[in-house]
């Protein structure tokens, strides 16, 4: 069942959104040739609990058959996707990491997630982080109350292979509240005018995972980290939104971020955009 938020509700959740924002941008100025991934993820996981929260996905049991995710952080280099355990991989020029974070402050959770260049990127992993990012903003342009979850998998889906890019269908955003996952699912695919009708108070993740290859995926024997079977790139990025009417209210933010990393032009993407 889907559980529409109350503005009490919305407003603890963004400061749980918010929290993972400044810790992304905490670990952005560690990202660098050299660093490993399990130092970003120490980075995060003392930022997360000297402001009163916890790691979200630290401990989280996806099955009996999968021992506990390890981490605070989702670290997931190149042909990784997400879920990325981290460890002592040491980050090399070029590498394209994504990262995803969660929190739990206040009883609400926080869930975000970007994908961060490691130097100077490929200009072929430059544009597929670019279409990425700018397929996470249509699909938040039509997170509205009306519309349906078919028409935010739709935008993404249209934008990412009109450019020639793989949209992971095994894996989707998700409703979140109290949880991280919670009613409607939402798939990066999907057709205008179809599956669950998005209501004001809706709170959801809307996450597109883009593969330069192929959009198939699977899992690696450690049982959480999930990689392209092409060994192609993935981008990331995750923004919760609060369905409302009109216009779409964004609740994570990117913006501690893009202070810490030079993006200009997608702060001008942003201003056009949702
Ligand atoms: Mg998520």
């Amino acid at each position: 069942m889907v559980h529409l938020k109350s503005q009490r509700e919305i407003d603890l959740m963004r400061e749980s959104a918010d929290l993972v924002g400044r810790t992304l941008a905490e670990v952005a100025r560690h990202v660098q040739p050299g660093a490993t991934t399990l130092e970003l993820d120490a980075v995060a996981e003392e930022f997360i609990r000297s402001h009163g929260a916890e790691p979200l996905f630290k401990g989280h049991r996806a099955s009996r058959n999968i021992p506990p995710f390890p981490g605070t952080l989702c670290t997931s280099v190149n042909d990784e996707v997400v879920h990325g355990i981290p460890g002592g991989y040491v980050l090399q020029e070029g590498d394209v990491l994504s990262i995803d974070c969660g929190v739990h402050l206040n009883g609400y959770v926080g869930d975000s997630a970007y994908t961060f260049p490691v130097g100077e990127l490929s200009e072929a992993d430059r544009q597929l982080c670019d279409a990425t990012y700018q397929s996470l903003l249509e699909g938040v342009r039509q997170a509205i109350h009306g519309n349906r979850v078919g028409d935010i998998g739709y935008a993404v889906q249209t934008y990412c292979e009109q450019r020639g890019y793989g949209v992971v269908r095994d894996l989707v955003g998700h409703g979140v509240g109290r949880k991280l996952w919670e009613e409607p699912q939402v798939p990066n695919y999907g057709r205008p005018g179809k599956g669950k009708k998005l209501k004001e108070g809706m709170t959801i993740c809307i996450e597109p995972m883009i593969n330069r290859g192929t959009h198939e995926v699977a899992a690696d024997d450690d049982g959480w980290t999930v990689r392209t079977t092409d060994g192609g790139i993935s981008a990331h990025y995750e923004h919760m939104v609060v369905i409302r009417r009109g216009a779409p209210e964004v609740l994570s933010t990117f913006h501690y971020i893009e202070e810490v990393i030079d993006v200009p032009y997608r702060r001008e993407a942003i201003a056009e955009g949702s």
